[in-house]
């Protein structure tokens, strides 16, 4: 077959989004305004969730939950020792202590067993992370979460006391779109987060948001302008609201952070969404065929990744595959030469104790044997949505001839 060069993540981005960045551009607001409303109600509607808060990160998502949390010194926070950093390091910024737990063997998501072994009555909150799309084990967390109700130590007068067990929050920087028992990802976790990222499926360039699923004496209107507050320097009334004449006027009524999301970003996210199901899940859809088509036979050296089972179904942000029997130099030799075939390939992710911050905090990758069998033969291949059948059949061609 003739050479291809194959990027890995390039964004999708059609004149759709563009006019509607134009528009945004002459409509003399292009900051947090009409649109970013507009883009958080099309989440929430989405996800079928009654509100959204609309970010700049996903991370910064994050950290906004802990903190709306009341969760700092002393605390501690347990998320998966196979994620990027952002899962660990929002827990690191709020001051409160990281706790990794170890993957499910032979699987990618945190194993709620071993989460039930690192509770303690410090631990506040859970991030569970939905690897590549395919959602983490709710049910099961849910059910660990019961079990250590009893105890639960609250700090007096926060969300903490009000929910009385320890927060599930989701990090879904890979899963919108993706369901669990039927459910929208974004209504099963307390909270759950998501990145627009420019490398994920639905982007805003950089972007996130918070949807919530909170127990009933909770009240929505009430978090979503305590968000509203953490997000816009705890100032009571946003820029718009400011800009009306007269209305000069405004309090400041806690030391808050900086992280809105602005319309310009919110332009890329409306488009990017009603694009979402009926263009870019479907192209999706197509290519995991096609790889299914050229390395369905192969499967005595090739894992080749879930998407479905009869609770969960992914939405496919990420074709990962593990190369049966091999190490990490294979992989990374395999790598190389797929590199020299001009095809770009990723690694997700090398687990938080094999980097050095991670390291410095004391953590060791002899204690994540899970994760560290599903990193060092793991190689994610593209599944962006400009690629073709033929593509995908010469980027198989070529792994076949690299094992
Ligand atoms: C991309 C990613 C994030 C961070 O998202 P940002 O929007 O860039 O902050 C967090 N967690 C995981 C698992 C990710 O892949």
């Amino acid at each position: 077959m003739e050479k291809r060069k194959i990027t890995f993540s390039p964004p999708d981005i059609t004149e759709r989004e563009i006019a509607e960045v134009v528009d945004t551009l002459r409509s003399g607001w292009i900051t947090t305004g009409p649109k970013t409303k507009k883009f958080e109600n099309e989440i929430a509607e989405y996800c079928g969730t009654k509100k959204s808060v609309a970010l700049n990160s996903a991370t910064a998502a994050m950290e906004l939950a802990l903190r709306l949390f009341d969760i700092g010194e002393g605390d501690e926070v347990i998320t998966s020792a196979y994620t990027y950093t952002a899962s660990a390091s929002v827990i690191y910024h709020c001051g409160a202590k990281i706790i990794l737990a170890d993957t499910k063997k032979g699987e990618f998501n945190i194993d709620p067993k071993e989460i039930e072994k690192l509770i303690t009555p410090r631990t506040k909150a859970i991030i569970p992370v939905d690897i590549a799309g395919l959602p983490a084990d709710y049910t099961e967390i849910f059910e660990v979460v019961e079990k250590k109700r009893n105890i639960f130590n609250a700090k007096k007068g926060t969300y903490q006391e009000k929910l009385g067990r320890i927060l599930v929050l989701a990090d879904s920087a890979h899963s919108f779109g993706s369901t669990y028992k039927g459910k929208k990802i974004g209504s099963v976790a307390d909270i759950t987060s998501f990145s627009f990222h420019a490398i994920k499926n639905l982007t805003t360039a950089e972007g996130g948001a918070l949807t919530w699923n909170l127990p009933e004496n909770f009240d929505n209107e009430e978090i979503y302008k305590k968000l509203m507050l953490l997000a816009l320097h705890g100032q009571n009334k946003d820029a718009l609201a400011k800009l009306k004449a007269g209305a000069w006027k405004y309090d400041i009524v806690m030391p808050g952070y900086k992280c809105n999301m602005t319309d310009i970003m919110a332009s890329i996210g409306l488009v990017q969404l009603q694009r979402y199901d009926g263009e870019i899940l479907k192209k999706k859809e197509e290519l995991v065929s096609y790889y299914e088509k050229y390395l369905g036979d192969l499967t005595d050296k090739i894992e080749l990744p879930i998407f479905k089972d009869d609770i969960k179904e992914s939405c496919k942000h990420l074709y990962m595959i593990r190369l049966k029997n091999q190490d990490e130099e294979k992989r990374n030799e395999v790598i190389a030469t797929l590199g020299e075939n001009d095809i770009a390939t990723n690694v997700h992710f090398q687990p938080l104790p094999l980097l050095t911050a991670y390291k410095r905090l004391g953590f060791k990758i002899e204690d994540y044997p899970n994760a560290y069998n599903q990193y060092k033969n793991e190689i994610s291949l593209p599944l962006h949505d400009f690629l073709t059948e033929d593509d995908i059949k010469y980027i198989c061609d070529s792994l076949v001839k690299s094992l």
